[in-house]
């Protein structure tokens, strides 16, 4: 198993992307500690791992809040006894632009997409050094790279903030063998972006400017959030891991 013997924590776990990896980690051995606010859906998750015979515990965690990312630590370590992996997947989206892009929810993409990461990262850091080393990484997005038009441009802002704290994270705690990467999904078919793939317009639209001619799907941006997660990537740190079905390669 490709996680065996790791404590992971996982932001944003009850749905999407991070209930994915929470059980993807789980099936290769990890044992899961992921937070979300929505507790009715993580709580159900939480029960899948564990009914399949996975380690999984699901704590309330708002990633703004650095009282809560302090307890989510807690809690892996004194379930598990460390923490080797973060993965900070925890994220929203706006689909205003232009006039209608509001201040409030810059603000808001900017505290949950960004400010979250740092704070998930500073959380981590002194239990990382004890165990010896770590793996954090960071969920970015396509909008991070690339600049789009029908987004808030705060997400795009924010996953750009997200995709350079990631190198600045990898620099500053190389030598304490601790790494820090960035993944930049392109279209995924999750909850955020529901809008648009329940809407055939607007789903035909993004299938024809995506090369593979479809959206991912949350097991696709997992395999490679678990290939970052684990000793397979033992060189890389500072990173773009990009798996967005060749829509930047454009
Ligand atoms: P999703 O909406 O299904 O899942 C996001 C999860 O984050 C939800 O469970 C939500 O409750 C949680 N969350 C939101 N605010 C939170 C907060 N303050 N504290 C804790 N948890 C919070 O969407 P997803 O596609 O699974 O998104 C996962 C990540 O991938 C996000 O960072 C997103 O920006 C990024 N991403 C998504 C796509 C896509 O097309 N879906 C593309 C690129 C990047």
């Amino acid at each position: 198993m490709r996680l065996e013997g790791k404590v992971a924590i996982i932001s944003g776990g009850a749905r999407g992307q991070g209930a994915a990896e929470a059980k993807m980690f789980a099936r290769e051995g990890a044992k899961v500690v992921f937070g979300d606010i929505l507790d009715d859906d993580g709580k159900k998750v939480e029960a899948e791992i564990n009914e399949a015979g996975g380690e999984a515990t699901y704590v309330t965690l708002d990633v703004t809040s650095e009282d809560a990312w302090q307890q989510a630590v807690e809690a892996a370590v004194e379930r598990y006894g460390k923490v080797d992996i973060l993965v900070n997947n925890a994220g929203i989206a706006n689909w205003t632009f232009g006039d209608d892009a509001s201040v409030e929810d810059w603000d808001r993409l900017m505290d949950v997409n960004a400010k979250g990461v740092f704070l998930g990262t500073k959380a981590v850091i002194a239990e990382m050094r004890k165990a010896g080393g770590g793996s954090i990484v960071n969920i970015s997005s396509i909008s991070g790279m690339i600049g789009q038009t029908t987004i808030h441009p705060g997400y795009n802002a924010s996953k750009g903030a997200v995709r350079i704290l990631t190198k600045s994270t990898a620099i500053q705690y190389a030598k304490e063998g601790i790494r820090c990467n960035s993944v930049h999904p392109g279209p995924v078919m999750t909850e955020m972006t529901a809008h648009g793939w329940r809407d055939p317009e607007r789903r035909q639209l993004t299938e024809q400017r995506t090369p593979l001619g479809r959206y991912a799907d949350a097991d696709e941006i997992a395999s490679g959030v678990l290939f970052l997660a684990s000793d397979e990537s033992s060189y890389m740190t500072g990173s773009e891991l990009v798996i967005d079905g060749g829509v930047t390669a454009q």
